[in-house]
């Protein structure tokens, strides 16, 4: 979707440019200023390469000063790199005209700032329009639906002066979905906003995500980053390191997911809040993500008040058993079958090598065998999980004598499954 090749952008060095107009049209005509030669130009991008998917969302992080606005700027068609291409479905757009890059960016592109960029007499709605008219027509009524998709139907007719930095921000994100971008360019979408509008923004965000859009987005929050799919770290202009999320959070998911599972053992419903499961997102991302994978799914919780049963998970020890709660609302999260798989699996690859830990390799630190486990749960491939499985007699329980869910080698063993089953389990009782 978008492919960036060996781009470089040059700007003139500082006193230069403050000699030469504020937001002056001719950014990119820096050779005009001497800027071949290295000592006056400030590398901006140096020699950058990077390909965003379609679809992906990435996240670009780096000091102020590392260039991400540069890049951002390029790839939204309002500058020009100095050397290098840009490829943004299928068009290389570096060496287009300045008609041509309106063009481009009216049809492909929507901005959402930090700086909201509203004109201040106009109001929202009309503000929305204007992004209409520069791509084709103007459509007040489809204005006003994209005020009230960010939950501000209420509010169109007001300026930007009658609205709070939140409003303004969905004001911007409306204009930048009118026409349908197939690529979103956010530059700091949260940075001026409170905590709430920060929530709801980045909901819209993922919102695009779902629906396919690309999404580009600077950020200096760290948790925002881990939203996108893959990061980018910016140094004086160069890529200093990337990072895939994937992977982590993949941990994260099995680390809930083994956690719902023995909220269910014992009989108990999962509340978001009362979950406490260590990782790099919050729980209730990480539940959202997962309801989007379909390993889980959310439903209210009961009206009823009840208490919580205090117990302890041997096998993990993030379950923390709060106090007795009531039901207040909050959402409770369940299994679907094919989460229960998956968490099944994990909790048969623990507590088969917390069995192995201690009957085999005669462990007896109990924090040891924990970390061990919870190592091992993670990196166990069927195959050899089936092998301990096997190797261990196909055991029914784990050393704390919680169930072990059989896998295809306790099935496979068929007849005599029962009766080994039968004699694993006595042994270790
Ligand atoms: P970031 O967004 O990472 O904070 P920028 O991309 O805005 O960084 O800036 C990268 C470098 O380019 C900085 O040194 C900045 O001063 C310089 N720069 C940005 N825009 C211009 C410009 N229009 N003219 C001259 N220098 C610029
Ligand atoms: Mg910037």
């Amino acid at each position: 979707m978008i492919q960036i090749r060996d781009v470089t952008k040059l700007y003139p060095a500082q006193d230069v440019r403050s000699s030469s107009a504020v937001g002056s049209a001719s950014r990119n005509s820096g050779e005009k200023w001497g800027t071949r030669s290295g000592e006056n130009a400030i590398h901006a991008l140096d020699h950058i390469s990077l390909h965003v998917a379609k679809g992906e969302w990435l996240s670009i992080m780096g000091p102020s000063g590392s260039g991400k606005s540069t890049l951002v700027n390029l790839i939204g068609c309002l500058d020009r790199p100095t050397s290098g291409e840009i490829w943004l479905d299928g068009q290389n757009v570096a060496g287009i005209s300045a008609n041509e890059l309106n063009r481009v960016r009216a049809e492909k592109i929507g901005f959402i700032f930090q700086q909201f960029h509203l004109i201040p007499f106009l109001t929202a709605v009309e503000n929305v329009m204007l992004a209409q008219y520069i791509h084709s027509m103007t459509d007040e009524k489809e204005a006003i639906e994209a005020l009230t998709r960010v939950g501000l139907g209420d509010r169109a007719r007001h300026l930007p002066s009658q609205l709070s930095g939140g409003e303004q921000q969905r004001v911007c994100i409306a204009r930048a979905l009118i026409n349908d971008p197939k690529i979103i360019l956010a530059d700091e979408p949260t940075g001026n906003l409170d905590a709430q509008n920060e929530e709801i923004v980045l909901r819209l965000l993922r919102e695009f995500h779902l629906q396919g859009r690309t999404i580009v987005m600077v950020t200096h929050d760290p948790v925002v980053a881990r939203l996108a799919d893959r990061r980018v770290e910016f140094h004086h202009g160069k890529i200093a390191s990337q990072e895939v999320f994937a992977m982590a959070d993949d941990e994260q998911f099995d680390e809930v997911l083994e956690e719902l599972w023995v909220l269910a053992e014992h009989g108990e419903i999962a509340e978001v809040e009362r979950m406490e499961v260590h990782g790099a997102l919050p729980v209730s991302l990480a539940v959202e993500r997962m309801m989007q994978m379909g390993l889980v799914v959310s439903a209210p919780h009961p009206p009823k008040a009840h208490d919580h049963k205090p117990f302890v998970n041997p096998c993990h020890d993030a379950l923390k058993p709060m106090s007795a709660s009531t039901g207040d609302g909050t959402a409770i999260v369940e299994l679907t079958p094919r989460g229960r798989e998956r968490a099944g699996s994990i909790i048969r690859r623990h507590r088969l090598a917390e069995r192995l830990f201690t009957d085999s390799l005669a462990m007896d630190s109990e924090t040891e065998i924990e970390q061990q486990a919870c190592k091992f749960e993670h990196i166990l491939s069927p195959e050899a999980t089936d092998k301990i499985c096997t190797f261990l007699g196909h055991p029914r329980t784990c050393p704390h004598g919680a169930p072990i869910p059989p896998g295809a080698c306790c099935e496979r063993s068929s007849g005599d499954a029962a009766r080994v089953v039968g004699l694993s389990s006595r042994q270790s009782d």
